[in-house]
């Protein structure tokens, strides 16, 4: 096992690390940028390392600064988190070629799996459902032929695209000039490359995913779904598990499905795979390899630590149980509270003159905010996760409810308000929502102001 672990993020996922580490006996190394040098993650890891100016392309994405502080402190693997260089493979090839244990797949299964056409293309040859679509798209011509091909209305989307940037829908062929200009646009400024491809657009679908572990020796297993259909701008707000759209004998067979997948691929420490749900059947989307921002509702009904699993698989433990031996208990429901106009989903930096944090049975809440802390306006606008979890989804959303209730931010403006709006509505408790729900709902609720 290792005996030192340098995890290269920052925020709530930096201080999730660290506790898993910690409860494993291995000692942590945090990195940081200037803005961050009061974070709680610095003050309670082992060491920490100063890695630049606060601009994230200084700190958090400088591969270089981060493996001389790795080498400096003797940490024999690092932890990458979400987000950031997560899921760059050349910085985990380097990482490697330092000698250093890089916790995550390899850098050739990252490059595989997490181009969403190449992606796509193992998708389909391991047996996964998956939206019709094109390969990449090299002019305005080949989007309308493949368009035709795949019929109306269709999604541009960057091969690179994450956070729900880069892509565009197109209704007819009037659309396809603008959105296969503007998708290439946004993708050329925020993703390595600008290379697009086409999918179909689906009208009405949930966006459900299903987590897996494997290790190094083929062993895999999922842990369910999540539901995070709740969404706006394409980014998820709250999340669900187990899904209320889905039938035991649904979640039997996509788990199945998937768990088989992973084996031919051959892929190995966590992942998600990301579908669409319509009509009663799934659509694969893409796949994440890495720790994601909603484990903790996957980890509440498995009552499996995903990320010690992480590190034990890295470390080349084998999984040591199988599929029949996870069991599911209860519901979970996760709520992104992020420092934002609730409204407008502005972001809202700004100094937390007051701080409480829910508690008691079935509650969690991971974040690095203490009272006096000063949220730096470089970075994501996400400062809290709160998850709860009860025997039955009626239980959880009643503790959900008194959990936010109880929950006392003030300086900032958080997304806390909308999510209490949210639980409240007949749609959601019903479990009767899809990823357009959220937005809709605003729509209508704005213009009876
Ligand atoms: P990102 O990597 O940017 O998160 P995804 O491919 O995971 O992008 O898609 C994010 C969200 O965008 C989905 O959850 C869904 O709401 C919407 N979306 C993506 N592809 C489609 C599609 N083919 N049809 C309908 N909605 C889609």
């Amino acid at each position: 096992m290792f005996e030192k672990v340098l995890i290269a993020n920052r925020g709530e996922v930096a201080l999730r690390i660290h506790r898993a580490c910690r409860e494993m006996g291995i000692r942590t190394v945090a990195v940081h940028s200037e803005a961050d040098a009061k974070a709680m993650h610095v003050r309670l890891a082992d060491e920490a390392v100063c890695i630049g100016p606060s601009r994230s392309s200084e700190s958090y994405l400088n591969k270089s600064a981060i493996i001389s502080a790795a080498l400096l402190t003797g940490a024999d693997a690092i932890h990458p988190g979400f987000g950031f260089l997560s899921e760059n493979a050349d910085f985990a090839e380097m990482v490697e070629s330092h000698g250093i244990t890089f916790i995550g797949p390899t850098a050739e299964q990252m490059r595989k799996m997490g181009d969403k056409i190449t992606a796509r293309q193992a998708a389909i040859e391991a047996g996964l459902p998956v939206t019709p679509g094109s390969p990449s798209l090299d002019t305005v011509e080949d989007a309308k032929t493949w368009a035709q091909k795949i019929g109306y209305p269709v999604i541009i989307k960057a091969k690179d695209g994450g956070g729900g940037k880069g892509m565009k829908i197109a209704y007819d062929e009037s659309d396809i000039e603008e959105a296969y200009t503007m998708a290439r646009a946004e993708a050329k400024a925020s993703f390595p490359s600008d290379v697009v491809y086409m999918e179909k657009y689906l009208q009405n679908p949930r966006h459900i995913e299903i987590q897996i572990l494997a290790d190094k020796y083929g062993n895999v297993v999922h842990l369910g779904e999540r539901d995070c259909s709740i969404q706006r701008n394409n980014q998820k707000l709250i999340e669900e598990s187990p899904s209320p759209a889905l039938n035991q004998a649904q979640r039997e067979e996509i788990g199945e499905i998937v768990r088989k997948a992973i084996a031919k691929i051959g892929y190995f420490n966590a992942g998600t795979l990301e579908f669409l749900f319509e009509d009663g059947k799934f659509y694969f989307l893409e796949m994440n390899t890495r720790l994601q921002v909603e484990h903790p509702v996957t980890e509440a009904v498995s009552g499996i630590d995903i990320v010690r699993e992480q590190i034990r698989i890295a470390s080349g433990a084998a999984l040591g149980y199988e599929q029949k031996d996870i069991e599911f208990h209860g519901h979970a429901i996760e709520c992104r509270i992020n420092a934002e106009d609730p409204e407008t989903f502005a972001p809202c930096p700004g100094t937390i003159t007051e701080w409480h944090a829910p508690g008691g049975l079935g509650v969690r809440v991971d974040s690095e905010i203490y009272s006096g802390y000063s949220i730096p306006p470089f970075y994501d606008s996400m400062i809290a996760k709160l998850i709860v979890h009860g025997k039955t989804r009626n239980s959880a959303l009643m503790r959900l409810r008194r959990a936010l209730e109880e929950f006392v931010i003030d300086g900032v403006s958080t997304t806390i308000p909308l999510q209490q709006e949210i639980i409240s509505q007949a749609e959601f408790i019903d479990g009767m929502y899809n990823i357009h729900w959220l937005e809709e709902y605003m729509r209508k609720r704005n213009q009876n102001l």
